[in-house]
């Protein structure tokens, strides 16, 4: 009596008064539909907040949640789930998850969708699976995962969304004053450049501060060294996305032009797109992001990883708490997990829609207790879904 009796997709709208990332730069104008283009990364984001969420039930009632990402074509990745997906799930057992995903990775595969929206579909799908195989038999994904390995998830403060640079340095340093001691700015709005900018976060933050550059996959490989050579003498923790995604070797080459690590890997969705980097040496420190993998692949890439003494510091991007709350079950049981993204403007949203238990202060995360992801979403949450 355990098995999927029921599939169900929706769509979450979370108006924002500040797009992600900050107020828009002039130029940078919504459309009919909310979207507009950040000039400096030519992609496109919305300015209100929006992800997929998955409702599996199985024939016994237990549910479980999953969620992918949707800040855009939300519509897509629920046909997929709706139309496709929902199917072949129904009559599965919840505890078969990672099979389950290969299962539906193949009806696929040899047409070439081997990422982008049916990916998400899949991972969004994968953590309901997951969430309700651990509380079909009342244990946390992280104890199905093969336990706890830490009591807590040490966590980098990520985006600074304030209009001016001063106000960024003044703002990190009030985090600082909070607990934590880990940093990543974004290039697309360090408006005066991202040497001015970590010079001036240096200098608010003081010589111990780790502090990160996201450099959003705008440079060559050769700007991309030349320009974190010269951010180097601010003492910079990591690089992060400096060339095309496409562009493996060009990643390997950066990897291999400067001291700094480079990180990677918030856009893959499989070990497949892992292996290709890691089989180059083209990143030190690798980012899996749980919107885009679930559960299965972000282990899967995460042991992986951990095997070539590659650093796991997952990545943070817009949802409700559901996927957060996956990754960080996950990010306890990983080996080579070495921290966490926490993307603030971010996390204080989901307080009310998801139940109470995951905090993250004085630097770390730390997760909530409790079968499958530990925590649901709320009443509110649900009142909201399309
Ligand atoms: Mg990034």
């Amino acid at each position: 009596m355990s098995r999927v009796a029921k599939v169900e997709s929706f769509i979450l709208t979370v108006p924002r008064d500040e797009p992600y990332l900050g107020g828009l730069r002039p130029g940078e104008e919504p459309n009919a539909k909310g979207y507009f283009v950040r000039k400096k990364n030519k992609t496109v984001y919305p300015v209100m907040d929006r992800s997929v969420l998955v409702r599996v039930e199985t024939e016994s009632g237990v549910v479980g949640w999953g969620e992918t990402y949707g800040i855009v074509a939300p519509k897509a990745t629920t046909a997929i789930i709706d139309d496709l997906l929902a199917d072949f799930v129904v009559g599965r057992e919840p505890s078969d998850a990672s099979t389950v995903h290969d299962d539906l990775y193949n009806l696929m595969r040899v047409r070439g969708y081997t990422g982008g929206f049916y990916l998400d579909a899949l991972a969004a799908v994968d953590i309901a699976l997951w969430d309700a195989a651990g509380r079909l038999v009342g244990k946390s994904v992280y104890e199905l995962l093969g336990g706890c390995l830490r009591d807590e998830i040490p966590a980098y403060v990520s985006g600074l969304p304030k209009p001016t640079l001063t106000e960024r340095a003044e703002f990190a340093r009030e985090w600082q004053g909070r607990g934590f001691d880990s940093f990543k700015f974004a290039a697309p709005v360090a408006d005066d450049g991202v040497v001015a900018e970590i010079s001036a976060l240096r200098e608010a933050l003081g010589s111990d501060a780790r502090i990160a550059a996201d450099l959003h996959w705008v440079h060559t490989p050769d700007e991309a060294i030349d320009t974190i050579r010269q951010m180097e003498p601010h003492g910079l923790w990591f690089a992060e996305a400096p060339v095309a995604t496409e562009d493996v070797q060009g990643l390997a080459q950066v990897a291999q032009g400067v001291d700094t690590p480079i990180g990677a890997g918030e856009e893959w969705r499989t070990t497949y797109e892992a292996k290709l980097r890691f089989d180059v040496n083209a990143v030190s420190i690798v980012q899996p992001e749980m919107g885009h993998t679930g559960i299965t692949q972000f282990t899967r890439i995460a042991r992986m990883a951990h095997e070539r003494g590659i650093q796991i510091i997952p990545h943070a991007t817009i949802g409700s708490g559901v996927f957060l709350a996956a990754s960080l079950q996950a990010s306890v049981a990983l080996e080579g997990l070495v921290g966490h993204e926490f993307q603030h403007s971010i996390f204080e949203r989901n307080h009310g829609l998801i139940t109470e238990g995951i905090e993250c202060s004085e630097g770390a995360y730390r997760i909530a207790d409790g079968p499958g992801l530990g925590v649901e979403p709320t009443e509110e949450l649900i009142s909201k879904l399309a």
